[in-house]
């Protein structure tokens, strides 16, 4: 069926609608509004507000206590998921960067969320393996290097439970998924597999986010 929202090609949702629904539903806290605003030395390509609300409510949803992030930038997205844990619910979330990791820590702290998340700082094809002993995990939100997605969303079927969530953004791949390279036939990969091991969906956000319940 095709979707009724698009089909004439027209967007419904101006930024006056878009601020709207942003302030109604998905109002930013102060801990949430520090670590959107993007530190001038550090790429602006954080989740939207409504993403980032999005995953707060997934977690709420399968009442998840064990999560795993790649790719932490500035925490933005951490507290969206470290926020939604109950009492002794934890978040591990992988950084890169360590500048982008420096920041992500000050962001939690100032969000209440310390003793909540570690900040892990490394690639996440590396990092991954020592964290195998905390799972398995109710949630893994995969938002980092793309070429590597197809290995994440593997290591991902393996140690979130069944009925656990794999989310993964920037699947459009920036409108290059279809291209012939390799981060292209990685995210490729990495779409097939969630779809082959989960009930999934890739939901039209600006760049695609794929959201997997594990079978
Ligand atoms: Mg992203």
């Amino acid at each position: 069926m095709a979707d009724s929202s698009s089909r004439d090609g027209k967007r419904y949702a101006s930024s006056d609608i878009t601020d709207y629904v942003h302030r109604v539903h998905a109002a930013h806290d102060a801990g949430l509004a520090r670590a959107f605003a993007t530190p001038s030395d550090m790429p602006a390509i954080q989740l939207g507000q409504s993403e980032g609300r999005l995953l707060h409510l997934l977690v709420k949803l399968v009442g998840g206590k064990r999560l795993v992030e790649v790719g932490t930038l500035a925490g933005y997205s951490a507290i969206q998921l470290a926020s939604a844990l109950p009492a002794g619910g934890h978040l591990w979330t992988i950084e890169f960067e360590p500048k982008h990791a420096a920041v992500a820590t000050a962001n939690l702290a100032a969000a209440g969320l310390a003793d909540r998340v570690t900040v892990e700082v490394g690639a996440g094809v590396d990092v991954l393996p020592r964290l195998e002993a905390h799972g398995p995990f109710d949630v893994m939100f995969i938002d980092a290097d793309k070429e590597s997605y197809d290995r994440y969303g593997r290591w991902a079927l393996s140690h979130v439970r069944k009925g656990g969530l794999v989310i993964g953004d920037n699947a459009y791949f920036f409108g290059r998924l279809l291209e012939d390279s390799a981060g292209a036939r990685a995210m490729r990969a990495f779409h097939e597999a969630i779809a082959a091991a989960c009930d999934s969906v890739c939901v039209p956000t600006p760049d695609g986010l794929v959201i997997g319940i594990v079978k």
